[in-house]
């Protein structure tokens, strides 16, 4: 049983109202109980317990998935961070071997300086920060973009400066996701402290260790009792033979799918992460079905930037990557799982196409772009746009994160799409999509010109020239 630092209640049925702190740490008793949900509002929160149907109204709705069991050990905490606005984007934004999986496909709406009509200023708090916790991993996967290496870098951020870090995310307004990334995260003996500090602080906090020996049932029951959001996990292939071999790895497909599967038995939310290239594209639909049998809360499918050991890798080319995104949107709509793309933003302009034509969908996916409601923040304290966009904007060692992600240039001048060149600085959809600003650097060497995976930028019919 884990403890709590405020408040600890048992929840005897019947009991339906829990006047709480703003930290509670809930038992669920009884053999075996069957929690039909949890429904949190800000403060007090509430709590469906067996026997009742439903959930209590709330705008703001955190669920235990239909129908989960808890044993008499089960232990949940709750804290106020849950109770925020369920972001239709959420992502924990990297994965296994390194890389951080920027959430670039783009929230609908998303404006020049960042905001988008559901509220949220980019320009002033991003969704997602993803922190490098480490580059140290045990696999050296092929498309690594850390380009991992077995030993921890002498210096990296420390607990303390992590926790310093964790109190600048908290103070963004809204607040966004924490991801906790790597490398392998648990190649930090104080990850487990760290989660809990982040928890402690308020930040929900995602994690995305690598599928080694070390991801046990132990450690994802600790996942859990901590109040982990989120834990991803990588699936390049759908098989053993097609996921080792592109992972360069025996045995890793086989921990990805016990660890997926465990987290689930526990009650933790899990995401499957895949990266598209040539190699893995045939792979997509079976994965897609993987992912729904796994009981996946989300599907991140990463389009390959060319950089740290993707470089060697084959690419799709912008036609192919075309195709699949109209067979990843069609997909998407009988999936049980919300899909993201990362580093494809042109997938919104693939669903708004389908959605206006066929009358499929809403047309409205993804979320953030480089610098634009996503920032990075390396092992060693640096800041930039996107784990694939090395063009640093500071150190959190020397000023914080909210000024270094509102304020420096590099940042500004990408949340500023009049900055674009080429198609993308020319096309209608620059202000919903924008190109990947990450791919764009890898292929030219400046964030600013247009991403050469896009099929309209190729031809280079983007269609009316964009009005400013
Ligand atoms: S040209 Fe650029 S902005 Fe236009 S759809 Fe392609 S990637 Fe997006």
């Amino acid at each position: 049983m884990v403890t709590t630092p405020r408040t600890l209640l048992n929840t005897p049925e019947g009991d339906r109202r829990i006047e709480c702190d703003d930290r509670l740490l809930v038992r669920i008793d009884g053999d075996p109980t069957h929690a039909l949900g949890l429904d949190a509002t800000d403060k007090p929160l509430s709590i469906s317990l067996p026997g009742t149907q439903g959930f209590l109204p709330s705008v703001n709705q955190q669920r235990a998935p239909l129908g989960t069991r808890w044993n008499n050990d089960s232990a949940f905490r709750f804290h106020r961070a849950m109770a925020r606005p369920h972001h239709d984007d959420d992502t924990t934004g990297g994965h296994p071997g390194g890389s951080p999986h920027t959430d670039t496909s783009g929230h609908p709406g998303t404006s020049s300086t960042g905001g988008h009509p559901g509220g949220r200023d980019y320009s002033t708090a991003p969704l997602i920060v993803t922190w490098e916790t480490t580059q140290a991993c045990g696999l050296s996967c092929d498309h690594c973009r850390a380009e991992a290496t077995p030993d921890r870098h002498p210096d990296e951020l420390t607990t303390e400066e992590a926790t310093a870090l964790f109190e600048e995310i908290a103070s963004f307004d809204p607040q966004p996701i924490l991801v906790l990334s790597g490398g392998d995260p648990l190649e930090r003996p104080d990850l487990f402290e760290l989660l809990e500090t982040a928890v402690d602080i308020g930040v929900t906090p995602s994690v995305t260790p690598a599928t080694t020996s070390a991801l046990t049932h132990e450690v994802i029951d600790r996942f859990a009792e901590i109040g982990v959001g989120r834990m991803a996990v990588s699936l390049d292939g759908a098989s053993a033979r097609a996921h080792d071999g592109f992972r360069g790895e025996e045995g890793t497909f086989e921990t990805a799918i016990d660890a997926a599967k465990y987290a689930r038995e526990v009650g933790l939310s899990i995401q499957v992460n895949t990266t598209v290239t040539a190699e893995t594209v045939d792979e997509l639909p079976k994965i897609a079905d993987r992912a729904a049998r796994l009981d996946a809360a989300m599907w991140e499918v990463f389009f390959l930037v060319p950089i740290g050991r993707g470089e060697e890798l084959a690419q799709l080319s912008p036609e192919r990557t075309h195709e699949v995104m109209e067979w990843l949107y069609r997909r998407s709509q009988s999936a049980p799982y919300r899909v993201i793309t990362v580093e494809a933003p042109f997938y919104r302009r693939v669903a708004k196409r389908i959605a206006d034509e066929e009358g499929i969908g809403s047309g409205r996916v993804g979320s953030t772009g480089a610098g634009n409601g996503f920032v990075f923040v390396s092992h060693t304290g640096e800041v930039y746009p996107s784990g694939f966009l090395p063009e640093s904007a500071g150190n959190v060692r020397e000023q914080s994160l909210p000024e270094l992600y509102q304020d420096a240039p590099i940042m500004e001048a990408l949340r500023d799409r009049t900055s674009f060149e080429g198609p993308c600085g020319n096309c209608p959809m620059t202000e919903t999509c924008g190109g990947s600003r990450s791919r764009a650097y890898a292929v030219t060497g400046s964030p600013f010109a247009s991403d050469p995976l896009c099929p309209w930028a190729q031809t280079g019919e983007t269609g009316a020239s964009r009005t400013r």
